[in-house]
């Protein structure tokens, strides 16, 4: 009786050690499993560490947080058309912006563009710092683009540029080994591809609303210093009294102009429906490719205004960029349909207009 009563002592005992040894075993596992799940997101943090621009997707799924943008788009609304008709507070804000940045004169007290500064200007250097896993360039690339509107003489109205002033800005630049870029070559040098030798002065010139003094004067003043650009032309306002005819449409795309779409009928897109603010990018962007035969993917926003139902039809008919009035240097940092501009103010001098240009270190 013993005996038996010994051995199931012993059975007891081993079982008790194997449950303890298993339990042991068990909870070592699992706090090793939480060991590695704790280690996951500091191993994606270095990776997305080394990505530090947002690529589309991610600057899209952003969109509401950038709202600030947004807001600051609003208030520096863009030029009515015709421009005549409006000395217009806007562009008086946006010359105003610009004075903040670079005159002491600032009356206006909204917050200056934090990201123009000579300290934040970046030389384009041919990628001497190599791409990502994920192909973006891993240095910031800054590029100025300077918006202009009409070309004439009309005294007292910013929006509009005198010929003579704008033959100087042009001869500047020309002297200054500035290099005024096509559309294409503008978003190769922004996406970081290396392929083709990077000017050391880039510049984007931009024309808004399509006004017929810019083939009458600006295309000629250009072509005197071999200079291109890109213009963003309503088409619903072509062939009207003071704007262009397709035919000199297509004479400045032969010349080495880009043609983009800025709506069809220059409308305050946010005041819109969705539906009427598709028609207006849509139909713009489709007149323009079958006229042109050209991809016209590059929106520029009428009087600088959109909204969350804007960007998100943009993504959906595959634009690839687009332009607001907001002032700054178009950089690889800013979400792709909120790219920034520098807006020339027609009354001032050249000074001015150096001004606004990179300070090279
Ligand atoms: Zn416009």
């Amino acid at each position: 009786m013993s005996f038996p009563r010994k051995k199931i002592l012993g059975y007891s005992l081993f079982i008790a050690v194997f449950t303890i040894t298993l339990l042991l075993l068990t909870s070592c596992l699992s706090a090793a499993n939480n060991g590695t799940k704790g280690a996951l997101p500091a191993a994606s943090y270095t990776n997305a560490g080394q990505a530090l621009i947002p690529t589309e997707t991610e600057a899209l799924s952003d969109m509401p947080e950038e709202l600030p943008a947004l807001k600051a788009d609003k208030s520096e609304p863009e030029a009515d058309p015709p421009v005549g008709n409006e000395p217009g507070a806007g562009p008086e804000q946006a010359s105003n912006v610009g004075y903040t940045l670079f005159l002491p004169l600032a009356a206006d007290t909204k917050p200056a563009m934090p990201t123009v500064t000579s300290d934040t200007y970046v030389p384009i250097v041919p990628p001497a710092s190599k791409p990502d896993k994920s192909g973006k360039p891993s240095s910031k690339i800054s590029i100025p683009v300077l918006n202009y509107h009409s070309v004439a003489i009309d005294p007292g109205n910013i929006v509009v540029i005198p010929p003579d002033k704008l033959d100087a800005q042009m001869a500047y630049l020309h002297d200054h080994g500035y290099t005024p870029l096509s559309l294409e070559a503008f978003i190769r040098l922004l996406e970081g591809d290396s392929s083709e030798k990077a000017p050391e002065k880039p510049v984007l010139l931009t024309f808004d609303d399509g006004y017929l003094d810019n083939y009458e004067q600006a295309m000629p003043i250009l072509a005197k210093y071999g200079f291109r650009a890109t213009l963003f032309v309503s088409p619903g306002m072509t062939e009207q009294d003071g704007y262009l005819t397709w035919e000199q449409i297509k004479k400045m795309q032969a010349g080495g102009w880009d043609i983009q779409p800025h709506g069809m009928s220059h409308p305050h897109l946010p005041k819109l429906s969705a539906d009427e603010q598709a028609y207006e990018i849509v139909e713009a962007k489709k007149q323009i490719e079958e006229r042109l035969g050209t991809k016209a993917d590059v929106f520029c926003y009428p009087y600088g205004e959109h909204n969350k139902t804007t960007l998100k039809l943009l993504k959906h008919h595959g634009f690839r960029y687009a332009f607001t009035t907001e002032q700054g240097f178009a950089t690889n940092e800013q979400s792709p349909y909120l790219l920034k501009r520098l807006f020339v103010n027609g009354e001032e001098d050249l000074n001015a207009f150096i001004a606004k240009l990179p300070k090279l270190k």
